[in-house]
């Protein structure tokens, strides 16, 4: 057996929690691969050391004063260090990194930003590297440059090269736990470029790919996936097995447990993965793999995401315009913008997007162009939508779900405003307004998931 275990920030945020890692990594020599995030947050009010190297770099290009924020990015590796019984050594060498970091060209500032947010996964990964050396135990940090993972060159959104799997495949051949930091890798022009945020989950799954390993464990803050958000609603059930769809599903509407994209190279190698909680490693945690028997309930998981927008666009006749959505989707395609969904009828249709990809100037190009070029009848943009998302394999073969979820959410007074049970074979969205998002949830996990009839 060969595992892949990545372990998240909180999970690394404190001398305690890397002795916790630890244990879990050294109980099971199946452990090999070992992937780390930069130090989370140790309480509710601490600030992530990503976020803390976000600020360090922006002030640094607005050639603001930055002591003080570097301060807190060495002290978070300081106490660390010491209290790991490790000495000032390594955290002189994380101060040395950071300075240089920041002597780095900032004439593109994505490339500059990129390699100051990386460190917080590199220095990470080497200190945990040092202690267990510390301890006894044969450990390694892995450079990702010369591990040969190669992505894109695309700051703050690089995607994995395919060359990168059979490099990554030979670090089968090294000796003792490698430790690897998450969340970058290097350009084929050797720079140093970043997954998007929460980009850790991508690396540990690329190299569970890569190494073909038995297992991904991605080792989090929660004992498992859960049918719906516990801020939400009361205790929800816990998801014992899913499939990769439904997790991705989930994870896009909202689910904060995995990166969406992080998934995808595991699932192309047919990997399982656990979801497993670092303060409770005992407990069975979430699996998440090919494919599941549905027995009761084909919902899974009840999921919602704010902070869309909708284009809405009314013509007589549309449905017999040959080039309308085309030309419709070139005009926002020109903005640079990408949608989520397209529900339409036969005079009219909406495109609903990412609200934070519009600025009132994109907002009066777009309908201004529509309103020309398109000659329509009306157009006019929305905001403050949510999409509400149910997911679950097997729901579009079971009779009934649609008009089950519609009456949870017309029970609690809540309009809809669109429905798309479209191509996807595993999931239904509704769109409501923002401020009706937790009223729905709790409607519809009431519906499918009072009754405790859960599958799994
Ligand atoms: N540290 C990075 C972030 O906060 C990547 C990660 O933790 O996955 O986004």
């Amino acid at each position: 057996m060969l595992k892949v275990a990545k372990f998240g920030g909180t999970s690394l945020a404190s001398a305690d929690q890397m002795k916790k890692v630890t244990n879990i990594i050294t109980s099971d020599t199946d452990r090999k691969v070992i992937v780390v995030s930069a130090p989370g947050k140790r309480s509710g009010e601490d600030t992530k050391v990503t976020d803390l190297l976000i600020e360090l770099g922006s002030a640094h290009l607005k050639k603001e004063e930055t002591d003080v924020v570097l301060q807190k990015v060495i002290g978070r590796y300081e106490d660390i260090a010491t209290g790991l019984g490790l000495g000032s050594e390594i955290v002189e060498t994380i101060e040395d990194d950071l300075r240089t970091r920041l002597l780095y060209d900032t004439a593109n500032e994505g490339q500059f930003m990129d390699q100051l947010k990386a460190s917080g996964e590199d220095n990470n990964a080497k200190l945990l590297a040092r202690y267990l050396q510390s301890m006894g135990y044969v450990a390694e940090y892995v450079h990702p440059q010369e591990a040969g993972l190669f992505v894109s060159d695309t700051p703050g959104n690089a995607q994995v090269l395919p060359e990168s799997y059979d490099n990554l495949y030979k670090l089968r051949e090294k000796k003792g736990i490698l430790i690897f930091p998450g969340f970058f890798g290097y350009s084929k022009e050797g720079r140093l470029v970043t997954f998007p945020r929460g980009g850790s989950d991508i690396t540990g799954s690329i190299l569970a790919a890569g190494i073909k390993a038995d297992l991904y464990e991605n080792f989090t803050d929660v004992d498992s996936v859960f049918a719906a958000n516990p801020n939400v609603v009361d205790s929800p059930v816990s998801i014992k097995r899913m499939t990769y769809r439904e997790m991705r599903e989930l994870s896009y509407a909202g689910f904060g447990v995995f990166h969406d994209e992080a998934l995808i190279p595991a699932f192309k190698s047919n990997i399982p993965v656990c979801v497993k909680n670092t303060n409770n490693p005992s407990g069975s945690g979430t699996m998440i793999i090919s494919e599941r028997e549905y027995v009761l309930n084909p919902v899974i998981g009840i999921a919602a995401q704010k902070g869309f927008s909708t284009i809405y666009v009314r013509k007589y006749l549309m449905n017999r315009e040959v080039g309308f959505g085309r030309r419709l989707l070139e005009i926002i395609e020109d903005e640079g913008i990408s949608y989520e969904h397209i529900p339409s009828g036969i005079d009219d249709t909406s495109v609903i997007l990412e609200a934070d990809q519009l600025t009132p100037e994109k907002e009066e190009t777009i309908l201004k162009r529509v309103k020309e070029e398109l000659d329509v009848d009306d157009a006019y943009i929305e905001k403050g939508y949510a999409m509400i998302m149910l997911v679950g394999e097997g729901m579009h073969e079971t009779v009934g779900i649609a008009s089950r979820a519609t009456k949870a959410i017309a029970d609690q007074g809540i309009n809809i405003e669109m429905i798309n049970q479209g191509s996807s074979e595993v999931s239904l969205s509704f769109g409501i307004d923002e401020e009706d998002v937790d009223e729905a949830i709790r409607g519809l996990y009431e519906e499918f998931f009072s009754t405790k009839e859960v599958l799994q």
